[in-house]
């Protein structure tokens, strides 16, 4: 019944692009998420038509009535995913059908109308052949891709909503953290969990980041970068940061991280990283770490290096774990090799410095 296919998105371009010079200077030193390209695509789904009036049209503000079920019950996915500029002049996806697999399982998660796969991922293409030109050249830079569904059905009733609006707007992004990568440090959240069992860890919700902004703003508070957040039944094994999961790297050389165990959002960086290490080869465990474990081995040296990795920051070194009952620092508090081994090695892939042994660019 969906009138919509991989082929039938409409472009209409916009009659005012942002001029090449100006958009030049903005690609110098782009902030991150505050400024967008010329397009987006919107794509919404009724019962009776399907999903349906598909473009790439130029960007805009969205119109919703204030009874939009989004706006009370926050059903909400999405996705983060980047398009990269390659040596040739050319421009890459990485893993879109990862992403185009993890946006479905987020709706069947949050009750929601799954968008075909297929759709999903030209819609991206699209996207980004028509804004191509803000692709930045700079090295670590990149345009950072934000698809994302809401349920739009105009009634407060406490129900799936029956009609959908998925939308992908676009940025182009520097380096995460200006300067590099400096090394982080991590608030151990001893009041806050960020995910139970049986909850929407795994799903990649708007709601799951509302709930751990608390959380944030006490890592803040106390001079820290990032919170780390402990599972919610023991209070006791590692799980993830706000948006970003983690990696212990040991004095043996094997690497570890915690399990998908349905309370943590499986990266696509986190598995591509795995498959890096291994080809490196490197012991990789996804196996439950105690934060106890994890004060313990940084102290006696067992520990040589944490990270955490996402597709917005990429690889992002700990330097430092505070909490209320946890003060330690990993090896001397900087980016350690190893850490610094795998990051080359996955921007080497997606900046198309590397050979892409795993099939892992979609080429524009
Ligand atoms: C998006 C996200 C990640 C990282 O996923 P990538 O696919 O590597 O970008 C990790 N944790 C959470 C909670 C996330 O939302």
């Amino acid at each position: 019944m969906s009138t919509v296919n991989a082929q039938t998105l409409i472009v209409e371009k916009t009659a005012n692009p942002v001029s090449d010079s100006d958009r030049e200077a903005l690609l110098q030193n782009p902030v991150f998420g505050r400024v967008f390209t010329d397009h987006m695509v919107t794509i919404e789904y009724a019962p009776e038509r399907g999903w349906h009036n598909g473009k790439v049209r130029p960007h805009d503000t969205l119109q919703l009535d204030p009874a939009t079920l989004v706006l009370h019950y926050a059903q909400e996915i999405f996705e983060g995913m980047k398009a990269y500029r390659l040596p040739d002049g050319g421009a890459t996806l990485f893993r879109p059908d990862a992403n185009a697999r993890r946006f479905h399982n987020s709706a069947n998660r949050l009750a929601m109308e799954p968008l075909p796969e297929d759709v999903f991922i030209e819609s991206v293409r699209a996207l980004v052949r028509l804004d191509q030109k803000w692709i930045p050249a700079t090295d670590g830079a990149a345009l950072y891709l934000r698809p994302f569904m809401i349920s739009t059905e105009a009634v407060l009733g406490m129900k799936p909503s029956a009609e959908y609006l998925y939308c992908v707007v676009a940025c182009p992004v520097g380096s995460y953290f200006k300067g590099g990568s400096p090394a982080v440090t991590l608030w151990v959240s001893d009041q806050y969990t960020r995910a139970a069992p049986g909850g929407t860890g795994d799903a990649k919700c708007g709601g799951n980041y509302a709930a751990s902004l608390a959380a944030q703003a006490e890592a803040t508070r106390e001079g820290c970068d990032q919170v780390v957040f402990l599972d919610a039944v023991e209070r006791r094994w590692v799980e993830e940061l706000g948006g970003m999961n983690v990696f212990f790297i040991f004095d043996d050389g094997s690497i570890q991280t915690p399990p998908l165990t349905g309370t943590i959002l499986p990266g696509i960086t986190r598995d591509s990283l795995i498959v890096l290490a291994r080809d490196m080869g490197l012991t990789v465990r996804e196996e439950r770490y105690s934060i106890d474990q994890w004060q313990q081995d940084a102290s006696s040296g067992r520990l040589r290096e944490a990270f955490a990795c996402g597709t917005a920051a990429v690889v992002t070194p700990i330097g430092k774990v505070t909490g209320r009952k946890y003060n330690f620092t990993i090896g001397d508090g900087g980016a350690g090799p190893v850490t610094g081994r795998l990051k080359a090695a996955l921007l080497d892939i997606q900046n198309g410095r590397a050979e892409d042994r795993h099939g892992w660019l979609d080429r524009l």
